[in-house]
């Protein structure tokens, strides 16, 4: 058991065998019989590895998540083989945490993934992805309000969320994936708000039209005009913008953008989409914003980065019902009893850090 999670634990931090075992004076061999549990490691060299791998000593033996040995992608983008293999640990080991809380309840907390019933079985036609958006909305109870808290919305469907720091991965531009047919987003936490929502609309929208795009409909084409949807839906747009403009304010989009969490370019693709403006207009806007350096940072006030909440209220749902009790909630959270405490008690930090 130790072998296979210091293994990941080694990836996860993009550590050679040799790397490593200079970090904690061993010979590459020795970690590599620990590996392959040819050989265990006593007590000593156990909390040497976890302090050069940065994880708790019971991160070792914490049992495998039955069948859960793999991400299968969606899209990956360009990340190099070493930055997903530590993007991959840390989902997964969150995701077995998440599982272990999960499995402590006596009625499942959280929904699984499920595409909404009623959606048409053969979208032949852009147009028709608002009605699909609209459907979604109706069936999670969202109305056409704006969705302050995507993240808890896509959690409390199903969906996984995880933010990764992607500064140092300037092409970074999401993840897709699934773990035992759980979907799983991956964005960056150093995106404006406004760029991680559309991405996380964006991948409800493959989710969703799955298998249902005729042949000639461009996937990605589909998924944008559904994110579009999906946070600015048609009757909001309507009702804010009116039928028809033959011009709209920046500070309306800027306005736009702070209520339903859309970028003022997205804001501009609604508008032309709904057919409120011209595609003419639409594009000499387009230009613009090119020419202004606006396509890469809009102006004004960016949209806040949102975080999610779902497992650690469930962590303290399940503290306030007896299902765990305080040393198991603090361990699920990856924190000491002791800071654990002072966040139960509201008197220290947050649990910024799970590690
Ligand atoms: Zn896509």
């Amino acid at each position: 058991m130790i072998g296979k999670r210091l293994y990941r634990a080694r990836k996860a931090a993009g550590l050679s065998l040799r790397e490593l075992a200079a970090k904690v004076d061993l010979s590459h061999a020795a970690i590599k019989k620990y590996e392959d549990e040819v050989a265990i490691p006593n007590s000593a060299i156990l909390l040497k590895l976890a302090q050069a791998l940065q994880v708790r000593t019971e991160y070792f033996f914490r049992p495998e998540t039955a069948a859960l040995d793999g991400i299968e992608y969606r899209k990956r983008g360009t990340l190099s083989k070493k930055r997903l293999d530590a993007i991959e640990h840390e989902v997964i080991d969150q995701i077995e945490r998440s599982i272990e809380l999960e499995g402590l309840f006596p009625v499942p907390p959280l929904a699984n993934f499920a595409p909404v019933e009623g959606l048409p079985k053969k979208v032949d036609d852009l147009a028709q992805i608002e009605g699909v958006a609209e459907r979604v909305r109706n069936a999670w109870a969202l109305g056409y309000a704006p969705i302050r808290e995507l993240i808890d919305v896509l959690e409390t469907h199903g969906i996984r969320v995880f933010m990764i720091d992607a500064n140092a991965d300037p092409k970074f531009d999401g993840l897709a994936a699934s773990v035992n047919g759980m979907p799983v987003i991956v964005v960056a936490s150093n995106w404006p708000g406004d760029r991680q929502r559309f991405t996380m609309a964006h991948e409800l929208g493959h989710l969703m039209l799955a298998n249902r795009l005729a042949a000639e409909i461009d996937e990605e084409l589909a998924c944008n005009r559904f994110a579009g949807a999906f946070l600015l839906p048609r009757q909001a747009a309507l009702q804010e913008l009116g039928r028809h403009r033959s011009f709209i304010e920046l500070k309306e989009l800027a306005l736009l953008k702070a209520e339903f969490g859309l970028s003022m370019s997205g804001v501009l693709y609604r508008a032309r989409d709904l057919g409120i403006v011209t595609h003419a207009w639409r594009d000499e806007q387009a230009r613009v914003f090119r020419q202004q350096g606006w396509h890469i940072t809009e102006p004004g006030a960016a949209y806040p980065v949102e975080q999610p909440h779902v497992f650690e209220q469930l962590i303290f749902h399940a503290l306030a019902e007896d299902y765990i009790g305080e040393s198991k909630a603090a361990e699920l959270m990856g924190m000491h009893i002791g800071a654990f405490r002072k966040l139960r008690s509201l008197e220290g930090g947050h649990a910024a850090s799970y590690q």
